[in-house]
């Protein structure tokens, strides 16, 4: 058996869906795991739709989830590799065009002249009599003379191909053995259009005919056009590559997973702080199981494991507390250093979006790793967590500044005393998390107040908010004159609420 050939063929038409990444991801595992090849191939025919922006989110973000092809495009708008290049659809027309011309010497397709109008009158006309649409076969036997008669009308034809009655099956490498009847095909279908473009069936069979596929793997939403293509590559002469058809990609709720409905783009949870790490093992588990309980999985421990027996045919439920436990999971098991340069970034992003002040240096952050790593569900979240430390200024919500068992007046007590505590013990008190807890709990438990109640007004006085990694880590990092500014700007805050009510 020659090695296998797969492929994923993209279409520029919009940025990198989960539902791509994850074909992508499933061919290039199956590629790894059988010693074949990836191939891409952009299907850039749809010129109204495609841009060279959507292309190069789509190669930039499988590249960052780790996905690389052995032949196709090596970039945007550049250059390809591989022998059977090109692995731009568009520039192998003149392929399809050949296909097309061999079908109609061989007639396996006819010249098909019928306007848009008359086939909008027989899909009405279907309709009114509760048939599935097909089309009526009007060009299909037309005489040598009736042809010459509508190309003297200037008439431009469209290319047709013809559907024998019959049964057309496959063995799918995913769903077991599948039948179609020809008769639920639609009839005769269209594989040129009069303009001379190739419909999508004609050029993508065309295409994974002549550049050798061995298995197409893809979205069970594709599985009603494989019986055509099925006929495509018989009429072909070309051996018929095996089919696995994945299982969708669902909503919770088992709706199918759109574009209005989810979050579908990989680029927006790269954005969100997900790790390339976490996505592809999530993605890899929409559909197929290590049939252990095994679920942190890296991209090499996955190509290693791969197969398509243990692909499920029923729907992948999408669970995004699933990605986001997973993504917590890898961000727990980076190193500090890498952690540390993945998080920047976010941060600088937080800063250009007025979110923090100022971007800490790595040296900064450095102390910081072991309070935050176990508490990150994303990169992003870091300036949640701990942004507090990079603003001039935190904005205190009085309302929140009050703990709920207190009120105005004994938080106003509580800070005071907290703020003493801080600044004025008799021996001084090396900022440090572990010698500033026990005075604290002290002076709580001497005025009868929860440790908890105190602790959160301070906690909210110098972060502004109450979630927090530990207060006392939190008051070492921000240094011991910030806590005192920031509890005496709280304290005053809290006054005026209290003067204005
Ligand atoms: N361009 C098609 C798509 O993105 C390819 C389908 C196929 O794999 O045959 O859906």
């Amino acid at each position: 058996m020659p090695a296998p050939r797969v492929r994923i063929a993209p279409s520029p038409t919009g940025p990198l869906h989960i539902g791509t990444a994850r074909t992508a991801l499933f061919n290039y595992l199956y590629a790894r795991r059988t010693g074949g090849t990836f191939v891409l191939r952009l299907e850039d025919t749809d010129l109204a739709r495609n841009t060279i922006a959507f292309e190069e989110d789509i190669l930039e973000n499988l590249h960052w989830l780790g996905i690389g092809w052995d032949e196709g495009p090596d970039s945007a708008g550049g250059e390809d590799h591989g022998p059977y290049a090109p692995y731009r659809q568009m520039q192998r027309t003149a392929d399809h065009v050949a296909a097309a011309k061999d079908l109609l010497a061989r007639d396996l397709a006819y010249p098909c002249y019928c306007t848009p109008e008359e086939l909008d009158a027989d899909r009405k006309a279907q309709e009114a009599a509760h048939e599935a649409p097909h089309y009526v076969g009007r060009c299909a036997n037309l005489t040598p003379e009736e042809r010459s008669e509508r190309e003297a009308a200037a008439k431009r034809p469209a290319v047709r191909f013809r559907v024998e009655q019959g049964v057309v099956g496959w063995h799918d490498l995913v769903r077991g053995d599948v039948e179609f009847d020809t008769a639920n095909i639609g009839g005769d279908f269209l594989i040129v259009r009069s303009d001379g473009s190739p419909l999508y069936h004609f050029a993508v069979v065309v295409d994974d005919a002549s550049m050798e596929m061995t298995h197409i793997i893809r979205g069970e939403d594709h599985i009603s056009n494989t019986p055509k293509h099925i006929l495509l590559f018989e009429a072909l002469g070309h051996e018929i590559p095996k089919f696995a058809h994945l299982p969708l990609i669902l909503n919770p709720d088992r709706t199918k997973m759109s574009k209005r409905k989810s979050q579908t783009a990989v680029a927006d949870y790269r954005a969100q702080g997900f790790l390339p790490e976490a996505l592809v093992n999530f993605l890899s588990l929409l559909g197929w199981s290590t049939g252990t309980e095994e679920e942190i999985l890296s991209l090499d421990d996955i190509a290693g494991r791969f197969d398509l027996e243990h692909v499920q045919k029923g729907g992948a439920i999408f669970d995004k507390d699933r990605l986001e436990w997973l993504n917590g999971q890898w961000i727990r098991k980076l190193e500090p250093e890498d952690l540390i340069e993945r998080l920047l970034p976010f941060l600088e992003a937080d800063h250009q979006a007025g979110r923090i002040d100022r971007v800490p240096t790595a040296e900064e952050l450095r102390p910081l790793i072991p309070i935050i790593q176990e508490r990150l569900p994303t990169l992003a979240s870091a300036g949640d967590l701990v942004g507090f430390l990079w603003q001039d200024k935190v904005t205190v919500d009085p309302a929140v500044l009050v703990p709920k068992r207190w009120d105005a007046a004994t938080t106003l007590a509580g800070l005071r005393a907290a703020r003493e505590t801080i600044s004025s013990s008799t021996a001084p008190i090396d900022f440090e998390a572990d010698e500033l807890e026990p005075p604290m709990r002290a002076l709580a438990e001497a005025r009868g107040w929860k440790a908890g109640d105190l602790f959160m007004a301070v906690r909210v006085a110098v972060t502004g908010r109450t979630a927090t990694p530990p207060l006392f880590d939190s008051l070492v990092a921000l240094g011991r004159d910030r806590v005192l500014a920031r509890i005496d700007a709280a304290i005053d805050t809290l006054e005026r609420s209290e003067d204005a009510a």
